[in-house]
């Protein structure tokens, strides 16, 4: 058994199987009723993190992607897609954008790897730094350790990758291209050169179940991450899974799992993901009161948008930046919730220190 392998299942008994049945339990809507669990995450994002929402400005700079997960819309053997690039000219001048619309965080997120160099996406970084005070988060995919140091002393300050799935039969059915341990092995490297580490998985992926669910929720707790990004599998066409149904056994799974997490995971950011909105009108919305803390409003240029279109249904395909900057504000403010002043570092790095 390889060391990673090893890790994984030590991490999988951090908890003992009581909580897992528990959990089961929960997602089979046998335990607790919703609203009572939604009430409590909320209880704990409130005393543990406050009110305040951080806005992460995320710029989908390329759609070019070297993987092919069968659940993606826009995996390298979808050849309906048009690809594109943005130049790193434009997405800097899209960071300062961000600063202006009074974002605190810029998220850069592409295909994987991204089609830039590794030397390039560090001087844009370094630029970013340098003009404005605004947080980076990467999100692009797996590199050798080294880069990851490389973009951490660029001034790098956070990477998300997600696992997908933390049940290793699954896992590498949909992913012709990479293991789960080679992923996992990742979240460590990212970790290890001092980049505040985020993660997450799809809920509902067809061939889970409520015990594969509640795998993923385990492992993502025992990592104890900074950030934990979760989202609905949502069948896209042109792939493999668009004919396959999910495991959804109700719209409330999604939103159960997410304020499960809040509750094993009370420091972590968790952000509203924009698929939510997919599944529900006001998805996100309800994230936020369920447990989420964090938004994620959309800079990338309208004539790109269509493009970067992992899931179908995705929402503000057809809004320019400055609209989308205007709604989240609207949408806080129907919440109640007041915007962060900060660029909302790690809180579990915080309370550790
Ligand atoms: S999920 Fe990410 S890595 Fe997989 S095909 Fe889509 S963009 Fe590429």
């Amino acid at each position: 058994m390889s060391t990673i392998s090893k890790e994984l299942d030590k991490l999988k008994n951090k908890y003992s199987a009581r909580i897992k049945s528990k959990i089961v339990s929960i997602l089979n809507r046998n335990e607790i009723d919703s609203e009572s669990l939604y009430r409590l995450a909320a209880r704990i994002c409130h005393r543990h993190l406050g009110d305040e929402v951080h806005l992460r400005g995320i710029i989908e700079f390329s759609n070019y992607c070297g993987q092919n997960c069968f659940y993606c819309g826009i995996r390298a053997d979808n050849h309906t897609v048009k690809r594109y690039k943005i130049p790193l000219e434009q997405v800097y001048k899209l960071s300062l954008q961000a600063r202006e619309y009074g974002y605190r965080t810029v998220v850069l997120q592409s295909g994987e790897p991204a089609p830039y160099s590794p030397d390039s996406i560090c001087r844009l970084i370094t630029r970013i730094k340098q003009t404005t005070d605004l947080a980076i988060t990467l999100s692009c995919g797996v590199y050798p350790a080294a880069v990851y140091r490389q973009f951490a002393d660029a001034g790098c300050d956070r990477y998300l990758l997600r696992f997908e799935s933390s049940d290793q039969k699954l896992f590498n059915s949909l992913h012709p291209d990479i293991t789960l341990e080679e992923r996992l092995q990742a979240l460590l490297d990212i970790r290890a050169a001092g980049l505040q580490t985020g993660s997450g998985f799809l809920i509902g992926l067809p061939g889970s179940s409520p015990s594969t669910l509640a795998d993923d929720i385990l492992l993502t707790s025992a990592l104890s991450l900074d950030m934990i990004g979760c989202g609905p599998f949502l069948r896209a066409p042109q792939t493999p899974l668009s004919g396959r149904p999910s495991l959804l056994l109700n719209k409330s799974t999604y939103y159960n799992t997410l304020a499960i997490l809040r509750i094993l995971n009370p420091l972590a950011h968790i952000p509203a993901t924009t698929a939510f909105d997919a599944i529900d009108p006001h998805g996100r919305d309800l994230v936020l009161q369920r447990g989420g803390n964090v938004f994620m409003p959309n800079l990338t240029p309208k004539s790109y948008r269509k493009d970067y279109q992992l899931y179908p249904g995705k929402p503000c395909v057809d809004e320019k930046a400055s609209q989308c900057a205007g709604c989240v504000r609207r949408r806080l403010a129907r919440l109640n919730r007041p915007i962060a002043e900060n660029p909302g570092g790690s809180f579990r790095l915080r309370h550790i220190l």
